[in-house]
């Protein structure tokens, strides 16, 4: 076997690149060799013109694994694995290095031991100054590690280019920075309609309303475009011309130097749920409207009671008149009857405040003029006033209080309150013993009303202070089932609580708390 020649500066220079100037004075071919042969981290050797290693260097021996002795003389092919060698590619790269004068390839080499090395090889063919070629200059560097890490890159981009094609639930595609569609997946497909081939390409305005589809795509990626990220729910178009209602997050998509490169768009078709809702709100709406009627059925009857007895003795005492004109109606009649009207049209006004306190209360007018007054006081001249009314229906109506409980309240506002859990009391317990304690409890004022009467199923319970809840059948029992509601806001808009427990047909206890002081002036408290 030919010796090749030793290698020149010219020719390690054409392997590896100019050599550095700290090696202008190695002139002498031992000390380049010896330079070479040290290296470790490019395998450097020579090939005669044929292909044999002809010379091996410590980073030769590092990375394909044989030493001087048992590679020197050997055909460089070995080198390769057997799907190279199928077409000759040694042959082949000599070849091109010949004739290019150099020739660069990455791919899979054999080592000494079996396995394989993912190579960067650069072949220069050596030639005399004559033209004549020589050998050629090898140098491989070991790029596995960095194919390794390559390749974990590729397979999981490749995962991940799998997985969002293959989602169904969510249209994931992009956009170019125009907003036109460059990629599809499957979830797109089934929710649009489109299949890739039909839509890459096109503006994304396409699955707008037309109404949206002039002004709405370009807003959407100018704020993701400002903000990073766009995000709305919106009627879209299906192929086929139908609506859907989507969830859709648009996200721009920028490069390390912040150029745009596009858009990521993800889109849910949230229809079913839309429709879910809708269904929700339309029951919510039907109950209010059915909430309305009862009401209206409720309050006529209820405004209609006083009324008729009014309208009796009035028409009887006219009759009367004009029956035996000039003598006019015994004054005994004519006191008992207009004292009869006169209740009736209090009753009558009652209700008729109770329904103006009920919208004052809906639309924030309802205000509390806190004074300071003692609840002992106020309590009693309620229970003095309803005692004998208790007394005709068969209760006792009886007050166990501290000697005063003094705050800052509004005092016709609590009365109120008090007179409607009394008189609910008198109403739902007749017959029954009635007793009202009023004193502080941990430094809260509390009322407490206590009835032996009908009391209240449980799961009515929860209910009774919302507004128009009646637990009890109207035809027993009269009332427009607000006063509950009314004495709930006002205890909340002094900063309060009101609360009942209950057994059926052993009795209910109303509990009415205050803090020392009215927290709000309005009634709902209004925001600041
Ligand atoms: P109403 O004018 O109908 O009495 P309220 O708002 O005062 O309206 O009360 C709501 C409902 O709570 C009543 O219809 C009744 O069913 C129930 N309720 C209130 N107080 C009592 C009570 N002391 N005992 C039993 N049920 C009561």
């Amino acid at each position: 076997m030919a010796t090749p020649p030793p290698p020149t500066r010219r020719s390690a220079e054409q392997a590896l690149g100019p050599l550095p100037n700290t090696m202008s004075d190695l002139d002498s071919d031992d000390q380049l060799r010896l330079l070479i042969e040290s290296v470790q981290d490019y395998a450097i050797f020579m090939l005669d013109p044929k292909g044999h290693v002809a010379s091996w260097n410590k980073g030769a021996q590092r990375n394909n694994g044989y030493s001087d002795e048992e590679i020197i003389g050997q055909h460089f092919s070995r080198f390769y694995p057997p799907e190279d060698l199928a077409w000759d590619k040694p042959a082949m790269e000599l070849e091109v290095a010949a004739r290019d004068g150099r020739l660069e390839d990455e791919g899979w080499r054999v080592r000494k031991d079996g396995s394989r090395l993912w190579a960067n090889v650069v072949i220069t063919a050596l030639r005399d100054p004559e033209g004549k070629l020589r050998g050629y200059a090898t140098v491989t560097r070991d790029f596995t590690d960095r194919k390794r890490a390559d390749e974990a890159l590729r397979q999981s981009e490749e995962r991940f280019r799998l997985l969002v094609e293959s989602v169904q639930d969510y249209a994931i595609f992009m956009l170019d920075p125009t907003g036109h569609i460059a990629t599809w997946n499957r979830g797109a497909q089934r929710i649009k309609g489109y299949v890739a081939e039909e839509i890459i390409g096109q503006h994304f305005s396409r699955f707008y309303p037309p109404e949206d589809a002039v002004w709405k795509p370009a807003m959407e990626l100018e704020v993701a475009t400002r903000e990073g990220r766009f995000e709305e729910e919106g009627w879209r178009v299906r192929k086929d011309g139908s609506l859907f209602w989507a969830n859709v997050v648009i996200t721009a998509l920028r490069n390390a130097d912040g150029t745009l490169v596009g858009f990521a768009k993800v889109t849910r078709d949230f229809t079913d749920r839309k429709r879910a809702e809708e269904q929700r709100e339309l029951q919510t709406l039907r109950q209010a409207v059915q909430a309305r009627d009862e009401f209206l059925s409720v309050a006529s009857h209820e405004l209609k009671t006083p009324l008729t007895p009014i309208q009796l003795k009035l028409s009887g005492l006219l009759l009367a008149i004009r029956r035996s004109p000039g003598e006019g109606v015994p004054t005994a009649r004519l006191e008992k009857d207009l004292e009869m009207a006169t209740r009736q049209v209090r009753r009558l006004s009652d209700l008729v405040e109770e329904l103006l306190d009920v919208s004052r209360i809906s639309t924030g007018l309802l205000r509390l003029e806190p004074t300071e007054m003692d609840l002992v006081a106020l309590t009693r001249e309620v229970v003095t006033r309803y005692a004998p009314q208790a007394s005709a229906l068969g209760s006792t109506l009886e007050l166990e209080a501290e000697p005063s409980v003094v705050g800052t309240w509004d005092r016709r506002r609590l009365e109120q309150v008090i007179t409607n859990l009394v008189t609910n009391a008198i109403k739902y317990g007749a017959g029954k013993p009635i007793r009202v304690h009023v004193g502080w409890e941990q430094e809260q004022a509390v009322v407490r009303v206590v009835d032996c009467g009908i009391g209240i199923p449980p799961d009515q319970q929860p209910r009774i202070f919302d507004r128009f809840v009646r637990a009890v059948s109207e035809r027993n029992f009269g009332g427009l089932g607000l006063g509950l509601f009314i004495a709930h806001q006002i205890t909340e808009g002094h900063g309060g609580k009101i609360s009942v427990q209950s057994t059926p047909q052993q009795g209910s206890t109303f509990v009415v708390r205050l803090p020392p002081r009215a927290r709000a002036t309005t009634v709902p408290d209004a925001p600041p």
